[in-house]
């Protein structure tokens, strides 16, 4: 499992998290479907060669019916079919992105935190197996959105998905990949691209990562001009820095070792600069995320 349920603060956490924390209290995680606690495994920087991820302990197991319990099955269906219908969609799934300091107005619809979000909006819609519909939550950064987009490439187009400031209404036009070089008529987008293999120019005010996406220089056969990806991060402390930093090597490191089967890629809600259509800025840690997956997501 990627996410959980932290009882101390009764928010939902991405595992990836784990990776910011000074120590980590194993016994506050519980499955967001089911409330069984899970356990934290793989969250060691620098020696776990994999993602952290949450899993059952030896004697444990999902309390009846959880549909966390139920997702390896639906996400090897999704990658040849949509799995949502018209009713909902059969797992729990992120349709709206609010920043932690940008809380709406407590009692409109669709504000609560997730685990909240999730249960309540959860519907019986027949029988027997699939029979529940969920209509989406609303998250606090853009990683659990990536999950779902990557894991469920047939239903984007059916799952709503609303971003401040950001045109579209559906994932499938949320987001946004970066191919040849152009001025957006909406500069702000969540935008996708492989990672460049060079390392990324660093300074006190802000780190740029160069991606795999621009135009093509036919005359000598090699990139041309390329989209680059500038995190402005003046206002992070070191533990975000580091944690980009050691996402980004992460999954640089898991396509490495696959052999070309795989791309490191970059996730970011930025925004185009108006005078350089090659640059993208971002200044939130929630706003980007670096992950790897196949060449055709
Ligand atoms: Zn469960």
């Amino acid at each position: 499992m990627d996410s959980a349920l932290d009882i101390t603060t009764n928010e939902f956490i991405e595992a990836e998290h784990l990776w910011e924390l000074a120590f980590v209290d194993k016994d506050r995680y519980r499955c967001i479907g089911c409330g069984t606690q899970i356990w934290p495994a793989s969250y060691k920087r620098d020696i776990n060669k994999r993602r952290p991820y949450f899993r059952l302990g030896s004697s444990g197991s999902h309390i009846s019916p959880c549909d966390i319990d139920g997702e390896v099955e639906f996400v090897k269906r999704a990658k040849l079919e949509r799995i949502g219908t018209a009713d909902g969609f059969p797992l729990p799934f992120p349709n709206k992105l609010v920043l932690s300091d940008e809380r709406p107005v407590v009692g409109q619809a669709g504000d609560e935190q997730p685990q909240d979000g999730a249960q309540r909006r959860r519907s019986r819609s027949g029988g027997g197996l699939g029979l529940r519909a969920y209509h989406g939550h609303t998250v606090k950064t853009i990683r659990p959105i990536v999950k779902k987009f990557m894991r469920f490439p047939h239903d984007r187009e059916g799952l709503p998905l609303e971003i401040q400031n950001c045109d579209g209404n559906t994932y499938a036009t949320v987001f946004w990949r970066l191919n040849r070089l152009m001025q957006f008529r909406y500069p702000v987008h969540l935008y996708f691209a492989p990672l460049h293999w060079k390392a990324p120019v660093k300074s006190d005010t802000h780190i740029e990562w160069q991606l795999n996406a621009g135009d093509w220089d036919t005359v000598n056969n090699r990139r041309g001009a390329s989209y680059r990806l500038r995190v402005d991060w003046s206002e992070w402390s070191d533990t975000k820095k580091n944690t980009l930093m050691y996402e980004v090597e992460v999954a640089r490191g898991r396509a490495k070792d696959s052999g070309g089967a795989v791309n490191a890629w970059m996730f970011f809600l930025g925004e185009q600069d108006s005078q350089d259509q090659t640059l993208l800025v971002v200044n939130r840690h929630q706003l980007i995320c670096c992950v790897e997956g196949s060449k055709q997501i």
